[in-house]
């Protein structure tokens, strides 16, 4: 079957999908990301711009112009785009969705935001910016092969409020040589900048060729597992991770955030809708290199490699739909990461009574462990279930 909707089922009820758009271009590789990016110097960069926005055309025509509620632009790192190549998207997403967007997200590299391509981002309507920190730490950012410096950081944010928009901090803990004290001081440091919206991601270290992409321009993956080895090696194991996680549960808590999701903090109203359309399974189309989409009920992909992505533009290939999944266990999982949960009598209205059984039965198979809290027939993680949510979800899918 061909991608999205194209199979047969008739464009989706248009009451507004999210869109998100994938730049993959980085200034330099690192090591531990698992990403399929290229140098934001790739002599094939004009023609990706080039098959991105015939893309967006292309889908947004066949979508007959649906509304946007939500645009996130990640990557990669799209703060190395140029003005010119944001002002392109711009125009390409104007002349086919109605954008009314209640949130648009771009992801910067906090030494890449300069005063330039700032006001492009807020011509492109941007409201919100998820700046890729990783630590607060000279020790850290080494440790993680990151290129930019602490001190990046602070006018990088100063600068995003300055144009009016939230500010969002992504932090990486579990490196080697991070131990509480290390990531409490990289907590307060975030606080003190006091941002909208935190992630905060463990370290994980593929260490399998075929699960990562080798890196550019060094020795490819023989590199990459080095290193990867001895990282993994030197870094926190599952309980020195969980400790990490606790210490964020606290410290943010402490703050006034809310632990809205497994990964994320907000203040109040802040949430990421954007990411929240992703948990609540809800629509959207994803443009570039491997990025997804969930369509009427059809998730889908594009190739992962920048030449196989401008390859499939140019000849007009549709996305690549991904072999069905089990939606009920997938919706279960995506909903448990939400600290919102799952509420089993809505379950069985959109799934049927069989669903509800399903799942309520393989949480209920959890109960005396710790890690689900149940409110009538609303199912949620507790902190232990957050840290241990793959033992939940392994439950859900067999
Ligand atoms: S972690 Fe981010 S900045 Fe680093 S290579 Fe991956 S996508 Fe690029």
């Amino acid at each position: 079957m061909n991608g999205g909707w194209k199979g047969g089922d008739g464009p989706p009820a248009m009451k507004g999908i999210s869109l998100y758009v994938h730049i993959p271009f980085c200034a330099a590789r690192c090591p531990y990301c698992d990403f399929a990016t290229a140098p934001a110097t790739s002599a094939p960069r004009a023609r990706y711009i080039d098959a991105l926005a015939t893309e967006i055309v292309r889908e947004g025509t066949a979508l007959e112009r649906p509304r946007l509620r939500t645009i996130y632009v990640g990557g990669g790192t799209p703060s190395l785009l140029e003005p010119d190549e944001i002002a392109r998207l711009g125009r390409a997403i104007d002349d086919v969705f109605v954008r009314r967007p209640r949130e648009v997200t771009v992801e910067v590299n906090p030494a890449t935001l300069d005063r330039g391509r700032l006001e492009a981002w807020r011509a492109f309507g941007v409201t919100r910016i998820s700046l890729g920190v990783q630590s607060f730490s000279e020790a850290g950012l080494r440790a993680l092969g990151r290129t930019h410096q602490p001190e990046d950081v602070a006018p990088a944010v100063a600068a995003a409020r300055g144009a009016g928009c939230d500010v969002s901090l992504d932090l990486i803990f579990g490196w080697p040589g991070q131990g509480p004290r290390e990531w409490h001081e990289d907590l307060d440091r975030a606080v003190a900048l006091a941002p909208d919206h935190l992630s905060c991601y463990p370290l994980e270290l593929a260490l399998e060729p075929e699960d990562s992409v080798a890196n550019w321009p060094g020795g490819g993956w023989p590199v990459v597992e080095r290193w990867r080895r001895a990282t993994a090696a030197a870094q926190a194991d599952d309980r020195g991770l969980a400790l990490l996680y606790a210490v964020a549960h606290r410290r943010l808590a402490r703050a006034g955030y809310r632990h809205y999701e497994i990964a994320n903090w907000a203040r109040a109203g802040k949430r990421s809708l954007h990411n929240v359309t992703y948990w609540r399974n809800g629509e959207w189309l994803g443009v570039g290199a491997g990025a997804h989409s969930h369509l009427a009920g059809v998730r889908s992909h594009r190739p992962a490699w920048l030449i196989a992505y401008v390859d499939a533009i140019d000849r007009a290939s549709p996305r690549v739909v991904d072999p069905s999944a089990d939606r009920v266990s997938e919706d279960a999982i995506l909903g448990l990461r939400l600290d919102t949960g799952i509420d089993l009598g809505r379950f069985a209205a959109r799934s049927g009574s069989a669903a509800r059984e399903r799942i309520g039965s393989a949480l209920r198979a959890l109960d005396g462990r710790g890690l689900v809290h149940w409110t009538g027939d609303r199912a949620r993680l507790t902190p232990r279930g957050r840290i241990l949510a793959n033992e939940v979800f392994v439950r859900l899918l067999s």
